[in-house]
């Protein structure tokens, strides 16, 4: 019911829709025509099956044909916020909520984020077994080189692989000031420090024993005054200090983690700026040095939509 609404879908609704200017409405929308008006209307809001069938009650499509159009359901991808060695793996989700409006009829939250919150309130015996597989990405691991110092940007639930790195560091056991471990900058934030930052405590342990070399973190809600809200904002006040970290060594690395439609954009657009100012070059000069970091694999990013 929580599919979102393609042509192939809304073409079948329109095949079983008596009333002739609802079907004229599911017709057009998918017709070469109404193609801006589904980008707008059906897209953009993302209405999905169940709105079109409250919105639309003459349409009624037998449940086998419906069933023909609606796909597997998908698994979703989660980062491990933790290493293996307690013999289980973190994770942290954000639970997704479309709210009641712009032709949503009624509120819904996303398919795995609302199941797993719902696990929240029943009991570890009533709890199903989840079946979970590993998938390991090797474009965004911890540098084989101990020495190289790393620079991970991670706000809201991207800080997951962070915390796993972080517990990696530790447990190699290093110790502070041990000229084995390169530095480790953590860029995070989320809206308000005492109700969801998380990890804070991990974050304050390592940094007292040396696993954690600097944090800057930003809390988007907390001060409606302060221009400093998110990482991108964190980059550019210091980004003197990031420009020091990445030409002080040549295997320094930039990991970025989490939201690709605004964060990871701006986070971008931040560096660069932060170059021309910094270097007093123009834009295709910094575009171009953070073209050289990201060929040199110096500039990783593991993000989703
Ligand atoms: C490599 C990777 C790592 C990830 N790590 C994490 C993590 O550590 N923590 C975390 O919280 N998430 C993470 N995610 C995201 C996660 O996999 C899920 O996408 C997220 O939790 C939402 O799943 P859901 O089933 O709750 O939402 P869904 O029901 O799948 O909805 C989520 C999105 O689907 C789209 N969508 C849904 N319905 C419609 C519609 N009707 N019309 C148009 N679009 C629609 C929208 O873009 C919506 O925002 C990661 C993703 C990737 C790819």
């Amino acid at each position: 019911m929580a599919q979102f609404s393609n042509y192939p879908l809304i073409r079948v609704l329109a095949e079983y829709t008596r009333n002739p200017s609802e079907r004229n409405a599911l017709s057009y929308l998918c017709s070469r025509e109404g193609g801006t008006a589904y980008l707008s209307q059906v897209r953009a809001n993302q209405l999905c099956l169940l709105d079109l069938l409250l919105a639309l009650p003459s349409c009624q499509p037998p449940l086998t044909r419906l069933m023909e159009q609606l796909p597997r359901l998908m698994p979703r991808p989660y980062s491990a916020a933790s290493t293996m060695k307690k013999g289980h793996v973190d994770f942290v989700f954000n639970t997704v909520n479309f709210e009641r409006e712009n032709g949503r009829l009624f509120a819904r939250r996303g398919v795995c984020t609302g199941w797993l919150e719902d696990l929240y309130s029943q009991t570890v015996s009533e709890r199903p077994k989840i079946h979970v597989y590993g998938r390991s990405n090797q474009n965004f691991r911890y540098p084989e080189d101990l020495t190289s110092p790393v620079i991970m940007i991670g706000p809201g639930t991207g800080v997951a692989p962070f915390r796993g790195f972080l517990q990696w560091r530790e447990e190699r056991e290093v110790q502070k000031n041990d000229a084995s471990l390169g530095p480790a900058w953590l860029f995070t934030g989320c809206r308000y420090q005492d109700a969801d930052f998380l990890f804070s405590d991990d974050w304050k342990t390592w940094l007292e024993s040396g696993i954690l070399t600097r944090i800057s973190s930003c809390f988007s809600r907390d001060d409606p005054q302060s221009s400093v809200k998110y990482v991108q904002h964190e980059i550019k006040r210091n980004f003197k200090d990031v420009l020091d970290f990445m030409e002080s060594n040549s295997k320094a690395t930039i990991f970025v983690c989490g939201d690709a439609r605004n964060m990871a954009k701006d986070v971008q657009l931040a560096l660069v700026d932060g170059l021309i100012v910094e270097k007093g070059i123009d834009k295709a000069g910094a575009e171009s040095i953070m073209a050289d970091w990201i060929m040199a694999k110096r500039y990783l990013q593991d993000i989703w939509t």
